[in-house]
């Protein structure tokens, strides 16, 4: 089988034509139309033509299949579900924002997490994602922009926030937003980019060393150990204490910020005390919080808090003065909100 050309970030690509004695402008000229143009057709480029020949004859350019496009009435987010080549299944999500769009990515086939209140994490684990298909998803969710919302396609954000636990597939992952960041590729800027994960420490620990300017969010959930152990399984194993020292010794850029992501849950972690407790872990971090009302999915047995409580949380919050910011439910109809994707449906 052809190796995925979208597996290849730019010095992997540059390696390959110097290895082959190929013209060496090639390399630019392929990430430009593949990435930076999104063009799917042969590159079509007569400087480099030998060069160009030889990719379109040695590696595979196919990518993952968009099964079904899900529309939200609502507020025009989008869900696509994508068929890969051994016929898994995976979710990515379009998040709209002034005619421009988050997109939320997925980086495995299901999640080993078995988080309690997260729909994908009741698939299990399948297996990773190969950097192609992380990729890919960018890439078809673009063109599918540019063919059904032209002057739309935009997408300004990339959040690893979609099925899985990015820093459980780190080498993908990196080397996907190696080719997002690269300025030949699609040129995103670092500070648009976040990962998102449950405390896997040794993910962090590369995070820090390997991929530092892009943004990190931490899945809290409770500042209480036996409550976040029922919520997030891992936490016996990386404790939440263990989490923060581990994320406060990294040295962040100036106008860098961890988000924070707390789900609301109904009589379980919405109370003044877990907001006052929460407000006193994170005072005076870099930190960002990011409340998410639980959503709601089949079989779920948690429910998301009234208006005026998950309002409430935020007031004490606001006390200890971190910025909080109460997530919309964008998308909920097409079950494409937070934790409501799962491919096996
Ligand atoms: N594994 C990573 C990324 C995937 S989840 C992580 O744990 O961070 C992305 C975000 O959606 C996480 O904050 C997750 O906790 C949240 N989420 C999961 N299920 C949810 C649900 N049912 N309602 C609201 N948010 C949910």
């Amino acid at each position: 089988m052809k190796q995925s050309f979208y597996d290849l970030n730019y010095s992997d690509l540059e390696a390959v034509i110097n290895q082959n004695n190929l013209n060496g402008t090639a390399a630019s000229v392929l990430f430009n139309w593949h990435y930076k143009k999104k063009e799917n057709a042969q590159c079509l480029d007569n400087i480099a033509k030998l060069a160009v020949d030889f990719f379109q004859n040695n590696f595979d350019f196919s990518l993952p299949e968009i099964d079904t496009v899900y529309e939200s009435n609502k507020d025009r987010t989008v869900k696509f579900l994508f068929k890969l080549k051994d016929a898994h299944k995976i979710e990515t999500v379009l998040i709209p924002f002034n005619n421009k769009y988050s997109i939320c990515l997925s980086s495995q086939v299901g999640c080993a997490m078995n988080c309690s209140f997260c729909f994908t994490g009741k698939q299990g684990l399948t297996r990773n994602l190969t950097t192609s298909e992380i990729v890919g998803q960018f890439l078809q969710a673009w063109r599918w922009l540019a063919i059904h919302r032209p002057g739309e396609e935009r997408i300004l954000n990339i959040v690893f926030m979609g099925q899985g636990e990015p820093l459980h597939n780190f080498d993908a992952v990196k080397k996907a937003c190696e080719i997002f960041l690269s300025k030949h590729g699609t040129s995103v800027g670092i500070q648009k980019i976040t990962i998102s994960t449950a405390g896997y420490i040794p993910g962090l620990k590369r995070w820090s060393e390997e991929i530092p300017g892009v943004n990190l969010a931490l899945s809290l959930h409770s500042p209480f150990e036996e409550k976040r152990n029922e919520l997030i399984p891992i936490n016996k194993k990386y404790p939440l204490d263990e989490v923060l020292t581990y994320i406060d010794q990294i040295p962040l850029n100036k106008k860098q910020f961890v988000t924070y992501e707390y789900i609301l849950i109904k009589d379980f972690n919405d109370a003044p005390e877990d907001a006052k407790k929460l407000g006193v872990l994170l005072a005076g971090k870099s930190a960002y919080i990011n409340l998410i009302p639980f959503n709601a999915f089949p079989g779920s047995h948690y429910q998301s808090p009234d208006l005026d409580k998950i309002e409430q949380f935020k007031e004490v919050l606001d006390t200890f003065k971190i910025p909080t910011l109460i997530r919309g439910t964008k998308g909920d109809d097409v079950l494409a909100a937070c934790g409501q994707l799962n491919s096996r449906n």
